[in-house]
């Protein structure tokens, strides 16, 4: 919707302005306009915070050269700018997450020398098992893209321009022309000051209905965290789907707390390479950090039953992990080079639902032969768990 649009809704959008603080006292909120200085206050009956997150720029030296640069929204025209620049011929990637693994598929295929350096023993390691990033580390390979695992930054340094010329890490040195930093987020809460509880991750600490520490005052999105299901404990997830959700929670709390939030299991997906994936839950990774046993089936098959279809059949790969005592659903994770990642949303509703392994294998999932193998590959990993 425009700026016209929402008015018709009696929404009123005042850019420019930089909230700088509140006063619950007399419920206003002090702004300044970032264009002219200004300063203005507006006043509210009921408050929402939505402030988001900033890129995380690591605390090192060099860290303000030219060229090292963090990735928000709207930063990747720049970015991509710059990129093709004549002279800029050596990329260092700084954190293989999301971010920084879509930066670097944009990045190779300028013909531009880049290396990724991540403190883990491989990308995507939060969402994605070996299964899964050993293929993606098959295509940055064929793509000449250098993967650096296991290894931390530890500074950036420069010519007398201040422009960046390389990296220092404990593994050694990398040239680059430009650094791009996709190390994760920190979220903009450093304007409230003490009016609200914020935790020790920087964090607005939010209930369930979305509603901070007063009672007229809600928050969402990056600057909060939200209930995470397969751990029943809060994290902050950065998703548009979160924030989204958060948002419905708060606006049907706002004058009486009955629709508390359900959980949220992390859901996501990315296309890089032409491999198409999404994960919810746990992985191998999150589940150890959580402390929290979790046993996996990994199944590999086709997508359609051969001969059938025109198109050729595609490996669809999926790993499905569970409770080893309950066989509760903790997590799953899914990958093609056709576009199979909706079939994550079954395990996300099968981790709400707190269904089980059996549950899952009986699950009623369709079959036609042009448009799916047998058996639904969900329906395979759970009867070969239950198998073991
Ligand atoms: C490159 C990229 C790709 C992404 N892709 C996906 C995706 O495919 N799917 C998905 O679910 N999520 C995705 N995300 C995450 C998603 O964009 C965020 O989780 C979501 O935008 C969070 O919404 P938010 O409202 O909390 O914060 P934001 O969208 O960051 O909005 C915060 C706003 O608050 C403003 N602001 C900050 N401080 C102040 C202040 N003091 N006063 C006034 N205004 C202020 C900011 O300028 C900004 O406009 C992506 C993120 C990035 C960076």
């Amino acid at each position: 919707m425009n700026r016209e649009e929402l008015e018709t809704h009696n929404i009123h959008v005042h850019s420019f302005y930089e909230a700088t603080a509140i006063n619950p006292t007399n419920h206003s909120v002090q702004f300044v306009n970032v264009v002219d200085g200004a300063t203005e206050s507006f006043n509210y009956d009921k408050l929402i915070i939505a402030t988001g997150a900033h890129a995380f720029n690591l605390p090192i030296a060099g860290n303000d050269l030219d060229n090292v640069a963090t990735l928000r929204h709207g930063k990747q025209h720049q970015l991509m700018a710059t990129v093709k620049q004549a002279n800029i011929k050596n990329i260092v990637v700084v954190g293989a997450g999301y971010i920084g693994m879509m930066v670097s598929d944009q990045l190779s295929q300028f013909g531009k020398k880049v290396t990724i350096v991540d403190i883990n023993d491989r990308p995507l390691s939060t969402y994605l098992d070996a299964d899964f990033t050993d293929i993606l580390n098959n295509h940055m390979r064929e793509k000449q893209i250098a993967f650096i695992p296991n290894t931390k930054v530890e500074s950036f340094s420069g010519n007398d321009h201040d422009q960046v010329t390389a990296v220092q890490t404990n593994h050694g040195v990398f040239d680059a022309d430009l650094v791009v930093v996709s190390a994760g987020t920190r979220p903009n809460t450093d304007w409230i000051g003490g009016e609200l509880t914020i935790n020790e991750r920087g964090y607005i600490v939010t209930d369930d209905y979305s509603k901070t520490s007063n009672k007229d005052i809600f928050a969402i999105g990056d600057s909060t965290e939200i209930l995470y299901n397969p751990t029943h404990q809060r994290m902050n997830i950065s998703l548009a789907s979160n924030a989204e959700r958060q948002a419905r929670v708060a606006v049907r709390n706002l004058f009486e707390q009955t629709k508390p939030i359900h959980g949220v299991h992390g859901s996501s997906g990315l296309q890089l390479f032409g491999e198409l994936f999404a994960s919810t839950g746990l992985n191998t990774l999150t589940a150890g950090r959580s402390g929290i046993d979790v046993e996996s089936t990994y199944v590999e098959q086709v997508n359609a039953m051969p001969g059938f279809s025109k198109e050729p059949a595609q490996t669809v790969r999926f790993k499905l992990f569970y409770a080893p005592k309950s066989h509760k659903i903790l997590g799953a994770a899914i990958m093609s080079t056709a576009n199979e990642t909706q079939q994550i949303n079954i395990i996300s509703v099968a981790i709400q639902m707190e269904m089980t392994l059996k549950q899952l294998a009986d699950a009623d999932l369709f079959f036609q032969p042009k448009l799916t193998n047998l058996w639904n590959v969900i329906n395979v990993a759970a009867m070969r768990a239950l198998n073991n």
